[in-house]
């Protein structure tokens, strides 16, 4: 099986060359897939998975904007539809100088997983831009999202390609994206998600990832007749996925501990509390702050700069800032502190390094690709609610998001159990995941 793997993988790298994210998220996938592909004939000899890492399309274009000191500005722009099987391409848009082809085709690649396994039918994408918002006005960012727009609207459409946020991209960019799509097709469309609520969003969109991230930990615990209540929880980052991880755990009983930023972060040992947790929300979301400055309000909080929360004991880890942030040592100190359970929230933050030293030590472990999909699974809610043109109430999405977690969590134990009882949660996302796509791929033959 070892040489399958690795014929496939020398192949993946050689077309890929420089794309190391990209690479280490079809490692991860191609491990746990390629011993179930061989295992069945429907799947093998079929090439499926070579079809799978190729993205369908991928556009990249200039954006061209006006800065507020009148200087022209040069971005670039992509937008990457990974795979159309089961529906319109699905997936957000970051905006962050890191944002390069490897990243996106990484974070492309694992939207297809997730997409198909919210059961709803959504295809994979991702998209975004090398430009920066950090200490950008809001004309600025009005601008270049309108420049950004001004070549994506024709590569989109409600039934094509549906964008949402990721990094950079809140609900101020989502309504500077869509007046302009709006104003060039001149229609009223879903074509976003992560909409405004008076102009066709979801409730409980913008909390959807991080209180899903949270339902996953607590089906993973009830698993061993346990719960987030009374558990001291880490997190990482103080974005949209962060504060709602944050919000949820307060309202389920747990402790946050942390938060952070690229810069650092906060460590409050009486516990980030609603009040708190709504100064955070005020910092980060209205006066774009940084996550130290929660010590100019609550000074018997201790901020470490330049490091990740990984060396605070807890119980529960939820990485929910970006990818690679929890490293092979981060995942020993986290276990001999006596973590239980690690449920990301961010895209591949950890390692396969760490990943495996999780496996190894049994506990539990959800990817991301599982356990942050309930952002794109209320994204899917959106673009239904759209159609019908109807607004469902905050409790019946709340009520679904929390079924489809459990539905999720259900799929990963039907693919993911192996013969001592341990359930490998990423083995589980990854066949659940690739099963219902390999099966529309197959059913329309070879395009
Ligand atoms: P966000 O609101 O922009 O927040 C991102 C947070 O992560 C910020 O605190 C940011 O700190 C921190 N961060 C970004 N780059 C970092 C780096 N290189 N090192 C350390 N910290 C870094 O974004 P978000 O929507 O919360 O997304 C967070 C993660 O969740 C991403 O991996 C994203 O792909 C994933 N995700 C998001 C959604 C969604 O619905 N939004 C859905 C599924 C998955 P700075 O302010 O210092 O940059």
């Amino acid at each position: 099986m070892k040489s399958i793997i690795n014929e496939f993988l020398d192949l993946v790298k050689q077309r890929n060359v420089n794309e190391p994210e990209f690479l280490q998220a079809v490692e991860e996938v191609a491990e746990t897939v390629l011993p179930y592909i061989v295992k069945h004939d429907i799947y093998y000899g079929k090439n499926i998975l070579l079809r799978m890492v190729e993205p369908e399309r991928v556009v990249t274009f200039r954006v061209c904007w006006v800065d507020d000191n009148g200087e022209i500005q040069v971005n670039r722009g992509y937008r990457i539809q990974m795979n159309s099987a089961i529906g319109p391409y699905k997936g957000g848009l970051r905006f962050h100088p890191t944002v390069n082809m490897s990243i996106l085709k990484f974070l492309a690649f694992e939207q297809v997983f997730k997409n198909s396994l919210t059961t709803l039918p959504m295809g994979g994408g991702k998209g975004g831009s090398d430009f920066d918002p950090k200490g950008k006005s809001d004309n600025e960012i009005m601008r270049f999202c309108h420049a950004f727009m001004s070549e994506l609207f024709r590569h989109i459409g409600h039934n094509t390609d549906v964008p949402a946020g990721d990094i950079g991209v809140g609900a101020r960019e989502i309504g500077y994206l869509f007046g302009m799509y709006k104003k060039i097709s001149n229609g009223f469309t879903g074509v976003l998600t992560g909409k405004g609520l008076s102009w066709g969003g979801s409730k409980i969109r913008p909390e959807a990832t991080g209180y899903g991230t949270v339902y996953f930990a607590e089906n993973m615990l009830n698993t061993k007749n346990d719960s987030i209540k009374g558990k001291n929880v880490v997190i990482s980052g103080s974005g949209n996925v962060a504060q709602y991880a944050a919000e949820k755990v307060i309202q389920m009983g747990g402790k946050v501990l942390t938060l952070s930023d690229s810069s650092g972060y906060i460590y409050d040992s009486d516990g980030i509390n609603t009040e708190k947790l709504k100064f955070v929300m005020h910092l980060k979301n209205e006066k774009r702050g940084r996550i130290k400055e929660y010590l100019n309000e609550y000074p018997n909080a201790q901020y470490t700069e330049g490091e990740t929360p990984w060396k605070v004991p807890c119980d529960v880890a939820l990485p929910c800032a970006t990818q690679n942030e929890l490293k092979l040592n981060d995942a020993k100190s986290l276990l001999s502190n006596g973590c239980i359970c690690v449920s990301e929230g961010a895209n591949m933050p950890s390692t396969n390094g760490a990943i495996n030293t999780f496996h190894k030590a049994k506990i539990l472990f959800a990817p991301g690709k599982a356990s942050n999909a309930g952002g794109v699974a209320t994204s899917g809610l959106e673009m239904t609610q759209n159609s019908l043109r109807f607004n469902w109430t905050r409790e019946e999405v709340d009520k679904k998001l929390k079924e489809i977690m459990g539905n999720i969590h259900d799929s990963c134990i039907e693919y993911g159990q192996e013969e001592d009882g341990y359930i490998n949660y990423v083995k589980g996302a990854n066949i659940a995941g690739f099963v219902k796509v390999a099966d529309a791929m197959l059913a329309q033959g070879i395009v």
